[in-house]
């Protein structure tokens, strides 16, 4: 009886509408299903719950906008750095209070205001056909301007911000006049119109459209891992080069979060980003989408591992916004469609 009691005592609270239950809201321009596990942990482990609300990173952000101080939204997540530094921008977020789990990011992964930060790291190096490409024949992206590779490069269109912010991030470290000159050679090296996403460009590199692709590691990892013996097989006729290993390294990218303006639940939200900063979250990245972990020390899954370790570029990642208006002019006058 004593029991019982106590248990609709229980039942009693927490359906009070008096208790109000801890809750972030997410918007997220990461898919359901590459998000939607961790958020569960979450919730099991805090009982926090989390309204997910997924669509385009450039549609959460126009509603993040309209919605404006009565936004529901206390957190943005994007798999690309650009669409953070344009949340940012248009003054849709404000400062995260630093946790511990944030002081061990590296700063380069931070916003200077510490309005974004850096949840999982993507890369984007060379693809090339294990069969027709010496390894000792690509060693930079420079490389790719050389006459040796004339018809032979793909890549996707200049319209997708994998490749604005890799221009970016090369206007940061080179200037815009050397960046345009190796755009227009790359641009005249292409073996066809630019078209389709990276797995595509993995994929014509396989079929031997083309010998040499740029595309990031996680499209090539997944395609190995596919349960599509067809897809395996295409996979396995492409191999990974990290470029520019002897100076700048390779150009890499992040999955990241910002805090809403008017985040409603802001405690709740920071508890969340620990999380995802978590050792267990970013194992889970790892192994999931096979992204490289933000933090040092996080072991890699062996499908990374099999790629092979590589340096990377030290941009601060807020540059890769800075300079999008930039990147995508020179793309455009170099004909990159
Ligand atoms: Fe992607």
């Amino acid at each position: 009886m004593k029991n019982i009691i106590s248990c609709l005592f229980v039942i009693t609270i927490m359906l009070s509408p008096y208790v109000a239950a801890e809750q972030v809201n997410l918007y997220s321009a990461r898919k359901e299903a590459l998000i939607k596990p961790l958020l569960d942990k979450f919730t099991q482990q805090t009982g926090i719950s989390v309204n997910l609300v997924t669509g385009k990173a450039d549609n959460l952000i126009t509603r993040l906008k309209s919605e404006g101080k009565y936004s529901p939204a206390d957190l943005l997540l994007t798999t690309d750095v650009g669409r953070l530094y344009r949340a940012k921008q248009q003054g849709l977020t404000q400062e995260i209070s630093v946790s511990e789990a944030i002081t061990k990011l590296p700063m380069n992964f931070r916003d200077e205001q510490g309005h974004w930060l850096g949840l999982s790291l993507r890369a984007r190096p060379l693809m090339v056909a294990v069969d027709r490409v010496n390894v000792q024949d690509v060693a930079n992206l420079e490389d790719l301007v050389n006459p040796q590779w004339k018809g032979k490069v793909c890549i996707r269109s200049s319209s997708n911000i994998y490749n604005q912010s890799m221009v970016a991030s090369l206007i940061a470290q080179q200037g815009e006049s050397a960046t345009e000159q190796w755009i227009t050679g790359l641009v005249k090296n292409f073996a066809r119109p630019p078209q389709g996403g990276d797995r595509d460009q993995i994929k014509a590199v396989a079929a031997g459209l083309c010998d040499v692709a740029i595309a990031n590691t996680y499209y090539l990892a997944g395609m190995l891992s596919s349960d599509d013996e067809t897809t395996q097989q295409q996979a396995k006729k492409v191999r990974v080069i990290w470029p520019n290993q002897a100076d700048r390294g390779a150009h890499i990218n992040i999955s990241g979060v910002a805090l809403a303006k008017n985040a409603p639940n802001k405690a709740a939200a920071v508890k969340l980003i620990d999380f995802l900063l978590s050792e267990e979250s970013q194992l889970w990245y790892a192994k999931t989408n096979h992204e490289y972990p933000v933090l040092a020390g996080i072991p890699w899954s062996e499908l990374l591992q099999s790629f092979g370790t590589f340096k990377t570029e030290q941009v601060q990642l807020g540059k890769l916004g800075e300079l999008n208006a930039a990147a995508v002019q020179l793309m455009d006058r170099a004909g990159w469609k």
